[in-house]
């Protein structure tokens, strides 16, 4: 088989080679989404330990809370609850009064939460206060706390909703107990105010963004003290909220991110339910507030990802670039080296195979089919008076004829192993490996009637138009062939065909010596 110009760039290297430019996409796109996905995973990581951090925090000052409003309550619980006995056992008659009083006004000077005690009578009316006088007025029989303990025989402590003081007008949160005689009726009611300044200043004491929140209230949503202090808030009811309505009838005690309804903002709630009074503290941090560091974290993370993505993106697109470049010079390379092995290999007038690998191939072929033990078969093929032709038409007409005929001996090698070759002038010559003298014959002898069936009007040729000349020659080669016995017998073949008076094909057979040799097609 006739050996073709090879692309060494081609062949096996461009099956194997990577597609550089998806490969070059594909990297950037998979470090981007890695970077991506661990800026994620980094900064989910540090928003939830933020969070976790505030939880803690959140439940920490919910505690202490709690504690101090437990502390707070119960100092004052525990001052009435011994003077409740007292008045119990010896009553408030008159002789009582005065040491009543001294130990009244001891007790609220003793304790800073206190506003004052208050012992009332049965109607509601002061006693003996620990104030130096006893207040005027009508009383205080319309109060929460007195209608409680006239109408419950429970001698346990009371708180109520806030109240102003009608002594001085301040906000107290009342904490009192029922006064009973000897037989269990009701006697009266014993008061001791708490100061409601003493929670703000507790709640202050603590660092709270703007938008924080702490309040303490009572187990029904009664609002006793709060954090921003609203005086229009206090007495109102936050049961409808969602620390009541959800959270404390499944714990006690907790922290739950929650929207406010009043103010949309989201905030972290701890709350916790008092064991000892029914009372409830919340304490809430805005998540802004709370998420602040992290959102900044977040942002020169975020900034300095994009700019890494950027780079990488930005050097992505040089080198697809630079590769795509590279890709063009090497397709205009593996053109340009067709292109010259092409003009290497090939006759520039008549597209045939030129000698040089018309040489190359016999020298294949003949390995080839030595091996094989196949014949090889070549024709010479020569115009008739084709100097005539020249002289008669001139050069350029003769270049014309010439690619014509070489088109017609190109039609006729039908096999893909078949070569046409220019071999010089208006010779030519068509290799045909596995092919045997009658094989060759065949094909001479249609090359010949081809040309003639063109009708290529010549008028230096005797029967006028133009005719060629062919000689066949063919052997199966043994290994240790010489190529010019091959060319010089076939031509031989053809010195004969012309002798013989052209226009024929003629067959060169050494056994049957030369004169006698011929054997025409015609
Ligand atoms: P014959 O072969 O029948 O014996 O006669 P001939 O006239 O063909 O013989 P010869 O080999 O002496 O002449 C060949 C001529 O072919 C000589 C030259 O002018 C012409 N020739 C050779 N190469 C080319 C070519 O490339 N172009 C043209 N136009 N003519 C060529
Ligand atoms: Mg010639
Ligand atoms: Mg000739």
């Amino acid at each position: 088989m006739p050996i073709s110009p090879q692309d060494p760039h081609q062949a096996p290297g461009a099956l194997k080679r990577l597609p550089l430019r998806k490969a070059a996409v594909l990297f950037i796109v998979a470090v981007s989404l890695c970077l991506c996905g661990l800026l994620y995973l980094q900064l989910e990581q540090s928003r939830r330990q933020d969070l976790a951090v505030a939880q803690v925090a959140s439940s920490n000052l919910t505690r202490a809370m709690a504690q101090q409003a437990e502390d707070t309550i119960m100092a004052a619980d525990l001052v009435l609850t011994s003077l409740v006995d007292w008045i119990q056992d010896d009553g408030y008659g008159a002789a009582q009064r005065p040491r009543l009083q001294r130990v009244f006004a001891r007790r609220a000077q003793q304790l800073e939460q206190l506003h004052g005690l208050f012992l009332f009578d049965r109607e509601g009316q002061w006693v003996i206060t620990s104030l130096a006088d006893l207040p005027r007025g009508n009383g205080v029989a319309d109060r929460e706390y007195f209608k409680f303990h006239q109408q419950n025989v429970s001698t346990v402590a009371h708180i109520g909703p806030a109240i102003r003081s009608r002594e001085n007008g301040e906000w107290i949160i009342p904490v009192s107990r029922r006064i009973n005689d000897r037989v269990g009726n009701f006697q009266g009611v014993l008061l001791a105010g708490i100061r409601m300044s003493y929670f703000d200043r507790f709640f202050k004491s603590f660092s709270l963004d703007d938008s924080g929140i702490m309040f303490l209230a009572l187990t029904d949503g009664t609002l006793l003290a709060r954090r921003p202090f609203d005086e229009s808030l206090i007495g109102t009811s936050v049961a409808h909220g969602e620390i009541y309505q959800t959270l404390l009838p499944n714990a006690t005690a907790g922290t739950a991110m929650l929207d406010s309804v009043v103010d949309g903002v989201t905030r972290l709630y701890g709350y916790r339910q008092l064991a000892s009074y029914p009372l409830v503290v919340s304490a809430a941090t805005s998540r802004e507030t709370i998420l602040q560091g992290w959102s900044e974290r977040a942002f020169q993370s975020s900034v300095i990802v994009a700019l890494v993505i950027l780079g990488v993106g930005l050097f992505g697109w040089v080198f697809i670039h630079q590769v795509r470049n590279g890709e063009r010079i090497e397709k205009n390379l593996r053109k340009a080296q067709r292109a010259l092995e092409q003009i290497a290999t090939h006759d520039s007038l008549t597209g045939l195979a030129n000698r040089r690998l018309f040489e190359r191939s016999l020298e294949i072929e003949f390995a080839r089919c030595a091996r094989q033990v196949s014949p090889v078969s070549l024709i010479m093929l020569d115009i008739d008076f084709f100097k005539r032709y020249n002289d008669a038409y001139g050069h350029v007409a003769g270049d014309q004829c010439l690619a014509q005929v070489a088109q017609v001996v190109k039609t006729c090698c039908q096999r893909k192993s078949d070569l046409a070759v220019r071999y010089g002038g208006e010779e030519f010559a068509v290799l045909l490996p596995d092919t045997d003298i009658n094989g060759a014959l065949a094909i001479a002898g249609q090359i010949r009637r081809s040309v003639i069936d063109k009708h290529i009007v010549h008028s230096g040729s005797p029967i006028g138009y133009l005719t060629v000349s062919l000689g066949c020659y063919s052997f199966i080669p043994n290994g240790n062939d010489s190529l010019e016995t091959f060319i010089r017998r076939a031509d031989a073949a053809l010195y004969e065909a012309k002798n013989a008076g052209r226009d024929r094909a003629a067959v060169f057979s050494p056994e049957e010596g030369f004169a006698a040799l011929m054997r025409s097609d015609r």
